[in-house]
């Protein structure tokens, strides 16, 4: 990975591990030969700089789509509330401005362009043929449901569709993630690949 974009993905804030996000970024650049990446929950950038920069190494493009206005454990008075991403002229959270700057400094202005809509929205102009599709947006049971239905079904043969946040315990993690992760697998579309940590990875067949 390029050391620069690899330096400004770590100062980044967000909720990725390092191994999780080597691993998006080695993706990213086997998929993107076979169509856009999708990215689906971007926040300030962190998730986005890995696998854009692997996107960035093949010649491909990267779509991230995010409302930015935060999850609902980014609200005020939840856990994962940063009042710096607070603006307070909207009342609501906004982590774009944090989102362009980080992508500016790790040289992806021309290949990670941020799609500001809810996902399902962003969904309707996207016709398909993706060669990666990585969900990491809303943790209801809602918000994960809707990214599956709404791109899980545009990803080429031979893509892929990763999804953060696997828990298999419940004691862990909230357990919408892993039921679209097992919902993919159910259909049969989907052929398992190895995960790391709580990235699982799939290949469309
Ligand atoms: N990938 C990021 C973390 C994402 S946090 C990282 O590496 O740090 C989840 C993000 O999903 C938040 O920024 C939130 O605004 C966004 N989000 C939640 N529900 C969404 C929806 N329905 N449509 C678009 N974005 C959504
Ligand atoms: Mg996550």
């Amino acid at each position: 990975m390029d050391p620069n974009a690899h330096a400004v993905a770590l100062a980044c804030k967000g909720f990725l591990d390092d191994d999780e996000g080597r691993r998006l970024h080695d993706l990213g650049r086997e998929c993107a030969p076979l169509g856009p990446v999708v990215e689906i929950g971007s926040y300030c950038g962190k998730s986005t700089v890995y696998l854009g920069s692997g996107v960035k190494a093949a010649g491909g493009l990267l779509l991230c789509v995010d409302h930015h206005r935060g999850s609902e454990e980014h609200q005020v008075g939840e856990e994962y509330h940063d009042a710096d991403l607070f603006d307070a002229r909207v009342g609501r959270l906004d982590s774009l401005p944090e989102l362009r700057r980080t992508l500016h400094l790790a040289g992806l202005d021309d290949t990670a362009i941020p799609v500001v809509a809810p996902s399902p929205v962003a969904a309707r102009f996207v016709v398909g043929d993706l060669g990666m599709v990585f969900i990491d947006g809303g943790h209801s049971h809602a918000a994960a449901h809707a990214d599956y239905e709404s791109w899980s079904g545009k990803i080429a043969r031979g893509g892929v569709l990763a999804i953060h946040d696997l828990f298999p315990d419940p004691n862990d993690g909230g357990q919408a993630p892993i039921e679209i992760y097992r919902r993919a697998l159910a259909l049969g579309l989907f052929e398992e690949l190895p995960g790391t940590k709580t990235l699982g990875v799939l290949r469309r067949r």
